[in-house]
Parts: C-alpha cells; sequence; structure tokens
C-alpha cells in the first residue's frame, strides 16, 4: 500500500479490494476536462464511471488520492497493468471542459512535488518515457498504448509545459539538474544584442522555447536572486513570465513608463542590464 501524505485519502471501493496489484513504474498525467475539485472527482468515480485514476488535482493544488499506487488504475488503457506486473499512476488534473488552458502555478507545484514523490517511493526513473512501457514520466497523448482509441489529453498547452515545466521542475526537485546550472565559470557574459533578441522572440515560442538559452539563464538567475523571478520560470526562455521581473527590475533602477503610471517596459536596455549584471556578477557585452 502507497498513500501520499500531502493528499488527501478518498478511498475508491469496491476497486481498492478487487483491482489487482501493480508495480508502478511510470506517471501519467491528464486533464479530466471538468473544472473539478478532488471531492467531486470521487463522487464521479464512484457513481459514473470506472475508469478511474490514482489522483486527482485541483486548480489550486489540493490533491485528493482514490486507490493506493500499487492497485492498478483504469484510465491508462494497457499502461493500466503489463504483463510483467508493472503499471502506470495516473494523475488527472482540474482544467476547463475543453482541456485547453494550462496548468495553473499551484497545480504545477503539486505535480512537481508528486512526481518526486514516485520517484522517491517506487523508483519512477528521472526522464520522459521512451516508450509505451518505459520507465518514466508521460502524458496521456504520448502513446497509443495509453489510450484505445487516441487522445488529445492533456491538451495542447499543458503537453508543452509537461516538456518545458514540469518534466524538469521533477528532475530538478529529484536532486537531478535538468539543465547545465548558470555561471559555472566565473563571471560569465552575456550579449545585449542576444537578450534583447530573446525578449522579443521567446514569447511567441512554444511555453519556455528559447533564443538564446544559456545567456537567458544568467539573467534570469539574476532576476530570482533579486526577488523578481519564481525559480521554477528560471528556464532560459525571456517569455511572459520573465516580463513583469525584468520591469520590476527597471523600476529599481529608477525607470517608469513613457507616460505617467504606466510600468517600466520590461525589454532590457544596456543600462538597466549592466546594473542587473554589476550586482548579480554577469559581464555585458554588445
Ligand atoms: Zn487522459
Amino acid at each position: 500500500m502507497a498513500w501520499y501524505t500531502e493528499a488527501v485519502r478518498l478511498e475508491l471501493q469496491p476497486e481498492a479490494r478487487e483491482q489487482p496489484k501493480i508495480r508502478p513504474t511510470q506517471v501519467i498525467f491528464h486533464s479530466i476536462v471538468a473544472p473539478w475539485d478532488e471531492h467531486r472527482l470521487y463522487a464521479y468515480w464512484k457513481n459514473s464511471t470506472s475508469l478511474e485514476s490514482h489522483f486527482g488535482v485541483d486548480f489550486d493544488g489540493s490533491i485528493g488520492q482514490y486507490l493506493s499506487t500499487t492497485t492498478r488504475a483504469d484510465a491508462n488503457y494497457q499502461a493500466n497493468l503489463r504483463a510483467d506486473g508493472s503499471g502506470a499512476i495516473s494523475v488527472e488534473t482540474a482544467s476547463n471542459t475543453k482541456a485547453s488552458d494550462p496548468w495553473t502555478d499551484e497545480q504545477l507545484d503539486a505535480l512537481a512535488d508528486l512526481g518526486v514523490w514516485g520517484h522517491r517511493t517506487h523508483g519512477i526513473q528521472l526522464r520522459a518515457c521512451r516508450s509505451g512501457s518505459d520507465s518514466g514520466y508521460g502524458i496521456h497523448r504520448m502513446f497509443p498504448q495509453w489510450s484505445p482509441s487516441g487522445t488529445a489529453c492533456p491538451g495542447e498547452k499543458r503537453a508543452a509545459q509537461f516538456r518545458a515545466e514540469l518534466l524538469p521542475e521533477i528532475l530538478k526537485r529529484a536532486g537531478k539538474p535538468a539543465a547545465p546550472a548558470p555561471g559555472g565559470t566565473k563571471n560569465p557574459s552575456v550579449s545585449l544584442r542576444h537578450i534583447q533578441a530573446a525578449q522579443r522572440r521567446d514569447p511567441g515560442l512554444p511555453q519556455g522555447g528559447t533564443t538564446y538559452k544559456a545567456e537567458g539563464l544568467v539573467v534570469e538567475t539574476a532576476l530570482y536572486r533579486e526577488g523578481l523571478l519564481a525559480k521554477r520560470w528560471i528556464d532560459g526562455s525571456l517569455g511572459s513570465r520573465t516580463r513583469p521581473a525584468v520591469s520590476e527590475w527597471q523600476e529599481k533602477c529608477g525607470y517608469r513608463g513613457r507616460r505617467p503610471g504606466e510600468p517600466a517596459d520590461g525589454h532590457f536596455g544596456r543600462d538597466s542590464l549592466t546594473r542587473l549584471g554589476q550586482k548579480h556578477g554577469f559581464r555585458v557585452t554588445a
């Protein structure tokens, strides 16, 4: 039996009693296509369908657990229980009714911790699954063995978040860096032209897309140390999460928007980038 201490225990019967045991080797994330909290999800599985998951995660990050992770769940087709006794831990998440919304910050935080728990408790491999039966983390749509007729689950935005945010965060929290840490050499240098190009280009890329990743990481780490950017957004992508942090830094430097009351524009100029580098140990080149 394996129950996650951060989850509310809402055990489903008769499933818990009657379904076979599994040895969990995967974690598969879903969107439920409904804005339901963990209690509403329990009622749905109790009364309406037997395609239950082990966990449900609400928008606010609260978690329900419906079955021990050593009991088979039924949402992942052939990955529920394979001939060798292995199977998937299944995680549903609240979404809008089209599964077109991204995971909230609170969901991402809860999912990352849950992913780490899966690694520590069951030895789930710290990587994206490389095949339908390979140990690791995945999203429902990844392999045909995971759904009988194909699925878009968990939706485009969450699929992008899985690669760019959730999986790297699980690896990071489990103690294995997802990307080389910035600042490995003394006083790295950052090109103003590169940072400005990345600020123009990255917001239009899929979530987490990068133009000059290494230099972006240096700048984001500085913004994080300055208390302006959450740690999870240090990804080298100078997108919509980074711009407000840059704006705040510019205001610390005394800049304001063009019109009275407008915030600073959030696009680095030479002075604001140079001053950030002077404070946090990087050089700025042309
Ligand atoms: Zn699904």
